[in-house]
C-alpha cells in the first residue's frame, strides 16, 4: 500500500548534530525545485499548446491512503498550472465499468497522462487494467510496454518513486557509473525498476528479497543502497559502509512514545545508519515528497510528446 508522505521535515528524527545534517539529502526541497521547474514547462505548454496539460486520476472505492494521495495529487497537478481531472468509482464498480472509463480517458485530447489509483478492489484484475491504459499516457509507468521500454533503453515513462530516488542521487553523487548499488526489494512499483534505473546508469546492481541470504553482508559491500522492504527500521548501521550513500524508501506507521500516537520511520534505521552513511534520506522528508513531484514530471513529458512540441525531460 502506498502511504503519502505529506509531513514536513520539520517532523523528521533528526540529529542535530551538523555533521548529520550535512549528509541529509533533503527531498522535500528537491522536490519542492522540481515542482517549480514543472509549473515553468506547464505555463511554456499552454502558451504553444493553446490548452493546459491534463492529469485524470480514477479512484475506486474509499480506501483512506488513497483518498489522500488522489487529493494530494490533485493539490499539486492544479498548484503547478496543469488540468486535474478526478473520476471516482464505487468499491462495487465493476471491472467493465472501470475499464470504460480508462477508454474515455484514453480518447479524451485534453488528457495526457492517466493514473489508476492502486490497490484496486479484489475483485478487479489490475493488470488487465493497467494494460488497457494507452502506453503514451501512462505517467506511473506500470504499463507492460513502459515495463520493455525500460528494460531495453528506449525512453517511455519510468515508475515514479525509483525515479525520484535516481534523480535524488545523481544530484548528491553526480555520475553514479561504477558504483556499487544494492537495492532491497523486488517489486514491480519500487525495487525492479530502481534496479533497472541503476543498470542504466553503469552501476554493478545487486536486488536483494526476502529469500536473499545474509543480507547485512550483502549491503555492506554496497556503495549506493536503497531500500523498498515495508519493515520498519531494518537496515542497521552495522550494515552500510562508511560513507555509503541510502535511500530510503520505506514509509511505516508505527506506534509512537506518546501513548495512542503513531509516527512514521522508513525501512533504515536512521539514528544508526546516519552515523555511518556518507548521505541519507530522512523519514519523512526523503524520497516520499519526489513520487508525486515526478509524476507532474512525467505528465509534462506526457503533454508535451502528445501535443508533437519538442521537449527536454532532463533540464527538468
Ligand atoms: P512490496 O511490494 O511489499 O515489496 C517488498 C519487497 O521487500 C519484496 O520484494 C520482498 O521480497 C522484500 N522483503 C520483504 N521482507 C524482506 C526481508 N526481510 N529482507 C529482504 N527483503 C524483504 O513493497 P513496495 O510496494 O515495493 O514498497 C516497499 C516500501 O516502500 C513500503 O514501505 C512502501 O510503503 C514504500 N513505498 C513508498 C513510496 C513513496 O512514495 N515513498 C512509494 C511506494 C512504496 P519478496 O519479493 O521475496 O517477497
Amino acid at each position: 500500500m502506498i502511504v503519502t508522505d505529506a509531513t514536513t521535515l520539520v517532523d523528521s528524527p533528526l540529529n542535530d548534530s551538523p555533521l548529520v545534517e550535512s549528509r541529509l539529502i533533503d527531498g522535500k526541497a528537491f522536490a519542492e525545485g522540481l515542482r517549480g521547474r514543472v509549473a515553468n514547462a506547464a505555463a511554456a505548454f499552454s502558451d504553444k499548446a493553446g490548452r493546459k496539460a491534463g492529469l485524470a486520476v480514477v479512484l475506486v472505492g474509499e480506501d483512506p491512503a488513497s483518498q489522500v494521495y488522489v487529493r494530494s495529487k490533485g493539490k499539486q497537478t492544479v498548484a503547478s498550472g496543469m488540468a486535474s481531472f478526478e473520476h471516482k468509482l464505487p468499491a462495487d464498480a465493476t471491472e467493465a465499468e472501470l475499464l470504460a472509463v480508462v477508454e474515455a480517458l484514453n480518447a479524451d485530447p485534453a488528457v495526457d497522462g492517466i493514473l489508476v489509483q492502486l490497490p484496486l478492489p479484489a475483485h478487479i484484475d489490475e493488470q488487465v487494467v493497467i494494460a488497457a491504459i494507452n502506453p503514451d499516457k501512462d505517467v506511473d509507468g506500470f504499463h507492460v510496454v513502459n515495463v520493455g521500454r525500460l528494460a531495453t533503453g528506449l525512453p517511455g515513462f519510468v515508475p515514479c518513486t525509483p525515479l525520484g530516488c535516481l534523480m535524488l542521487l545523481k544530484d548528491r553523487l553526480g555520475s553514479l557509473s561504477g558504483l556499487d548499488a544494492v537495492v532491497i526489494g523486488r517489486s514491480n512499483i519500487v525495487g525492479k525498476p530502481m534496479a533497472q534505473l541503476l543498470l542504466a546508469e553503469s552501476c554493478t546492481v545487486t536486488v536483494a528479497h526476502s529469500r536473499t541470504k545474509d543480507l547485512a553482508e550483502v549491503v555492506r559491500r554496497a556503495d549506493i543502497v536503497v531500500a523498498a522492504v515495508g519493515r520498519p527500521e531494518m537496515v542497521k548501521g552495522d550494515w552500510i559502509k562508511p560513507g555509503a550513500t541510502v535511500i530510503d524508501v520505506g514509509i511505516n506507521r508505527v506506534p509512537a512514545a506518546e501513548e495512542g500516537k503513531t509516527r512514521l520511520v522508513g525501512d533504515v534505521d536512521f539514528a544508526s545508519v546516519s552515523q555511518t552513511a556518507g548521505a541519507i534520506t530522512p523519514v519523512p522528508g526523503g524520497v516520499g515528497p519526489m513520487t508525486i513531484a515526478v509524476l507532474l514530471r512525467n505528465t509534462m513529458v506526457a503533454a508535451y510528446r502528445n501535443a508533437g512540441l519538442a521537449f527536454d525531460a532532463d533540464a527538468l
